[in-house]
């Protein structure tokens, strides 16, 4: 095939909507292979995943490159540029304008291009690779009291490529500026592989002695600037919150500044600011060098209260006088959802008074910890002035600083769940106009949204004119559509108005980029195409952004076009919440927090593998494109589809800590169950289901199981035909299981029918004892049992009402997708426990993912009161004593125990917020020191990390933050894992033994009996 026929074919922007994505050109995943040592994905699921972004769009890559080196990235344009291939460098792939999606060569750089290549602390200077995110490089720079200083919201997973792409902005842009301010140089590479170092070029240059491809583009460059200086002062708003087109100004000698240009040499032009908020159409970067700023080590913050909207937006250009370094806005909207969520209502109640319309957060930083204070007194008086008086809360404290600044984020997070086709949208949400007309603008775009007949909740960068603001759309009804572009053209028309800046930090993208023509006018839209025909004359990096683009409610571009629909069919599980399985996985608005490494849990397959295939968002981008059809025939049902899911741990991390919600662990069992009911069930998975029914026989021959460990050749054996990893111990049975009469408490004697009335005198609770702590780990219930009695409860151990083997809740079984199977498990859980459960008898339960499946798994699969009335009765154990000890009515004699415990929460217990109920309960024991390990997941997660082709990835979680974690352990200190999977994996790859909760408490009794 010819050059010029590749690239005909490959031009343009063709619509992401055929009826399914078909296999990548063949011939270009060939030729990139035989050139780079990275990844080529042109698989139709690897094209469905980097088809979009956080935007409304979605187009149809022509394939992944995911690069190893800097040499990679150079060969793939190579590449590409002898085949005609459009490239577009992506890192985070959390742009919300649809700049980070195109039919193009998509290569991402945030798996393996993420290191710092050089650092001077003295200088305050650091060079990196494009790939390496926010906090990781502030993580870097920290214990040398320094940070980069552009603070964006989305840290934990933007890189600084795309940062530098986007021109992004932060919090305290008011004191740090853009990524242009920040930024010192680029080194790039040209559309054909040429690499060029972008950076400051002394006004009187000799132009002409610099070598190509250097000079003669420096050459083309200031002659631009010099022609269009007078059209840049007038078509540029003077305004720091101007991303929009190309940084042309930095081509001007003497242009007014329009950031705050940190360290701005005047005596130099810097074309490392052209790249800089060019979204990867000019050239593709590959380190930055950037200068950084020290951490101010004293902040204090006040939180004003407006009893109007419009006064909060007028006395916003008063309060930036004082110097503040952030001024954040919170409406009446956000402190309503943040007051809804029990977690933040403390902290709510502390900085909010009253019933404000609209918050300031005013925060003073800096050296001195006086002249903070001194700024908040300053505050205040200025309040006074303007007839605010006593309207400030002062808040030095870091921890609640931290607490409000969190409060802020959350309300976001809400406002993004909401569930239904309608949905906030981005598309005029970061505006900026000057601060005088501030209250005036967002009066007038209210009203603009009344007329439209939708809403919108404003938030976030007051002190520079930048307020967010997503108006309630559903995209997938033309007549919303047509409602958006109006919106728009209202928004915009009176942005220019008021001489604002219509794109103001997200970027252009597909979005904006079409409104350059009226914002900029003809001649600058031209310039700008002037400048992209310089770096990119044949327009293959990232077209159609920026220069020519298309519609931006080009419907046919959209992530739901004209057409759009899910297939129906029967699913195993309740989704009647989110109004069915395919509204569940639409709920992914590709935002990407799911793809942060550090802290909380989600999502651990992501951090073992850096691969966009095993994020959250991943995972539920090829449910989507499967449900509608776009995957070809039965993708649901696909080995593609089976691989997607299989590094899903079913940690739950996601349904915490995803801001929308999206519950892979429930979304894997329905796909399980529908491939397991067309394909059936492999033997492993049958194998490890079934072990609630064969474990009473194994029971009774526990060295049966032991030999397989023994036995030299049966590990690799088990391995070939089971798939059960040689290199894993399996469970061991116990000689002695726990035994329902055996082991009954023996006082106070439990009335052991749930019929028996409640004595008042006696509180009653049912303990039920799991399959794993019934076989396993017997002497974890009989802790339980003997610590309950001890607190002179009158236990009831649940007993199967027709007197068969032990109730179980079906775990093993939902995790093979055998939900038939459950449902009677958890049938005959439910008939014994839901009477009590009804007279208000609380279910204890042990073992995290058992117990916890009860308020989860159960009513989604009984959907109905009997499994709600459960629900809200099932506690863990810890939680049930922390809610008795919190009443005053938990009486337990426990003995001094001088040690420290190492807590590890089982992430199920994160996701239900229930670890701070284990702390409680573990700091009731006197003179134990607990301090909770922030790791994710252990890795073991069930049967995961017993597979064979999955023991090396759930290696990979556990060296992520556990091992290093428990590494640190000393010999005299006890390690605390409620979950069986944990504590397995934590003698397994740590050689430590880890106790449950019961077990310790049972030890400390002070009548313990042996
Ligand atoms: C919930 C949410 C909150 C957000 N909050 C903020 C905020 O507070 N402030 C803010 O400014 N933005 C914000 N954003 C937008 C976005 O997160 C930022 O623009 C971020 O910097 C993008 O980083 P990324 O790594 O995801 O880049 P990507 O989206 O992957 O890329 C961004 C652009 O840079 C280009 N690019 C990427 N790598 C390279 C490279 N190596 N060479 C050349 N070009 C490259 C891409 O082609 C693209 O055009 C938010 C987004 C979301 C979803
Ligand atoms: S799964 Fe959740 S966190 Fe991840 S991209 Fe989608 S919405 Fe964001
Ligand atoms: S359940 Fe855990 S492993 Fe699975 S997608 Fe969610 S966070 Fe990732």
């Amino acid at each position: 095939m010819t050059t010029t026929l590749v690239r005909r074919r490959y031009s343009g922007l063709s619509p992401s909507h055929k009826s399914s994505f078909f296999p990548g050109d063949p011939d270009l995943a060939r030729r990139l292979k035989a050139r780079i040592a990275g990844e080529v994905l042109f698989d139709p699921f690897s094209r469905g995943r980097y088809a979009t972004d956080a935007s409304i769009y979605q187009i149809e890559p022509l394939g992944v490159v995911v690069p190893r080196t800097a040499d990679d990235v150079r060969r793939t344009l190579e590449v590409a540029h002898h085949a005609g291939a459009p490239v577009l460098p992506r890192g985070g792939g959390t742009s919300q304008c649809g700049q980070t999606v195109g039919r193009a060569v998509v290569v991402d750089v945030s798996k393996h291009l993420d290191r710092v290549l050089a650092f001077d602390a003295g200088a305050r200077a650091v060079t990196v690779e494009p790939g390496i995110t926010l906090d990781r490089l502030n993580a870097f720079l920290k214990p040398h009291g320094l940070w980069f200083p552009v603070d964006i919201s989305t840290g934990d997973r933007a890189t600084l490529g795309g940062m530098a792409g986007n021109n992004s902005c932060g919090t305290r842009s008011l004191r740090y500026g853009t990524m242009r301010d920040n930024v010192h140089a680029i080194e790039a590479l040209l559309p054909d592989g040429q690499a060029v170092r972008f950076g400051e070029i002394p006004w009187d240059a000799d132009l002409g002695r610099l070598s190509a491809p250097l000079g003669p583009l420096a050459e083309k460059l200031f002659a631009l600037g010099a022609r269009e200086a007078d059209e840049v002062a007038a078509r540029f708003p003077a305004l720091m919150r101007r991303v929009g087109g190309y940084n042309i100004d930095a081509l001007v000698r003497d242009a007014p500044a329009s950031g705050t240009l940190r360290g701005h040499n005047r005596a130099a032009a810097n074309l490392a600011h052209l790249l800089v908020g060019s979204e990867g159409t000019l050239a593709f970067t590959t380190a930055l060098e950037l200068d950084l700023a020290p951490l101010p080590p004293h902040r204090a913050l006040g939180v004003c209260h407006f009893p109007t909207f419009y006064k909060a937006m007028a006395s916003t250009q008063h309060i930036v006088r004082l110097d503040p370094s952030a001024v954040e806005l919170v409406d009446r909207t956000m402190i309503d959802l943040a007051r809804a969520i029990p977690m933040f209502r403390a902290a709510v109640d502390q900085f909010v008074r009253g019933e404000p319309e609209a918050l300031l957060l005013v925060e003073f930083a800096g050296e001195d910890r006086d002249e903070q204070l001194r700024g908040l007194k300053r505050l205040s008086e200025l309040m006074g002035d303007l007839g605010l008086t006593d309207s400030v809360i002062e808040i030095t404290d870091a921890k609640l600083q931290r607490d409000v600044w969190d409060v802020r984020k959350a309300g976001l997070n809400i406002m993004m769940s909401m569930k239904g086709e309608g949905k906030p949208v981005s598309f005029i949400e970061d505006c900026a106009v000057r601060l005088e007309d501030l209250a005036e603008y967002t009066d007038r775009l209210t009203a603009v949204f009344r007329k439209h007949g939708t809403t919108g909740t404003w938030y976030a960068h007051a002190s520079v004119g930048c307020l967010h603001v997503r108006p309630v759309l559903n995209l997938k009804s033309e007549i919303e559509v047509k409602k958006m572009r109006a919106i728009a053209e209202e928004a915009f028309a009176m942005v220019r108005e008021y001489k604002g800046s219509h794109s103001g930090e997200h970027g252009d993208g597909l979005v904006r980029s079409e409104f350059h023509q009226p914002m900029f006018g003809s001649r600058m839209v031209g310039a700008f195409a002037e400048v992209k025909g310089a770096f990119d004359p044949e327009g293959r990096m990232n077209p159609g952004k920026i220069v020519d683009p298309p519609r931006m409610d080009d419907r046919t571009l959209f992530r739901y076009p004209p057409g759009y629909a899910t297939k129906k069919f029967e699913t195993a599980l309740d989704w009647s919440e989110w109004g069915g399985f395919a509204p569940a996985v639409e709920m992914c608005n590709n935002n990407g927090a799911c793809r942060k490494r550090d802290g909380g849990v989600m999502c651990p397959s992501y951090r073992a593998t850096l691969d966009e295939a095993h994020v959250t968002r991943g995972r539920a981008n090829a449910l989507r494109l499967a449900l509608s059809g776009q995957l070809g025939r039965d993708a649901l049902l696909s080995d593609d589809m089976a691989e997607a899911m299989k590094l899903c741990v079913g940690c739950k991390g996601c349904r915490r800590e995803c801001p929308t919600g999206v519950d892979m662990a429930r979304m894997k069992i329905e796909v399980l169950y529908q491939r397991a009911r067309r394909l059936g069930v492999p033997l492993r998975d049958k194998l490890i289901a079934h072990l609630p029914r064969y474990a009473p026989v194994m029971a009774r021959m526990p060295w049966l199981m032991r030999l397989r460990d023994r036995i030299p050749g049966l590990g690799m054996l088990s391995e070939r035909v089971l798939g059960l990893s040689a290199r894993r111990s399996l469970p061991k049975f116990a000689a002695d299981p726990f035994d329902l009469v055996r082991d009954a408490p023996v006082a106070p004697v439990g009335a052991q029918s749930h019929d028996a009335p409640i004595d008042p005198a006696a509180r009653e609770v049912v303990l039920w004892v799991d399959t794993f702590d019934t076989y396993f780990e017997p002497e974890n219930a009989r802790a339980a049992v003997r610590v309950l009695a001890a607190a002179g409860y009158r236990v009831h151990l649940a007993k199967p009402d027709d007197g068969g083997r032990p109730l179980c809740c079906g775990r093993t079984y939902l995790a093979a997708g055998m939900v038939a199977e459950a449902r009677a498990e958890a049938g005959r859980l439910l008939a014994h426990v839901v009477p009590f459960a009804k007279r208000g008898v609380p279910i204890v339960g042990l073992e995290p993912s058992c117990l916890l499946g009860l308020r989860d798994e159960i009513p989604a699969l009984f959907p109905g009161d009997e499994a709600k009335a459960l629900a809200g009765r099932a506690k863990l154990f810890e939680e049930f004593l922390a809610e008795e000890a919190a009443a005053g009515r938990l009486a337990l004699p426990l003995k001094p125990l001088p040690k420290r415990a190492l807590l590890h929460p089982h992430c199920h217990q994160k996701s239900f917020g229930v670890v701070s109920a284990v702390e409680r309960v573990l700091r009731l024991v006197p003179g134990l020191r607990v301090e909770t390990i922030d790791a994710g997941c252990c890795g073991m997660a069930g049967a995961f990390g017993f597979g064979a082709d999955t023991f090396d990835v759930s290696m990979r979680m556990a060296r992520e933050s556990l091992l290093p974690a428990l590494a640190q352990a000393g010999a005299d200190d006890i390690v605390v894992a409620d979950g069986t999977s944990c504590r397995h994996q934590i003698a397994d790859a740590a050689g430590q033994s880890a106790m449950h909760v019961a077990r310790l408490l049972e030890q400390s009794l002070t009548e313990n009996r042996p």
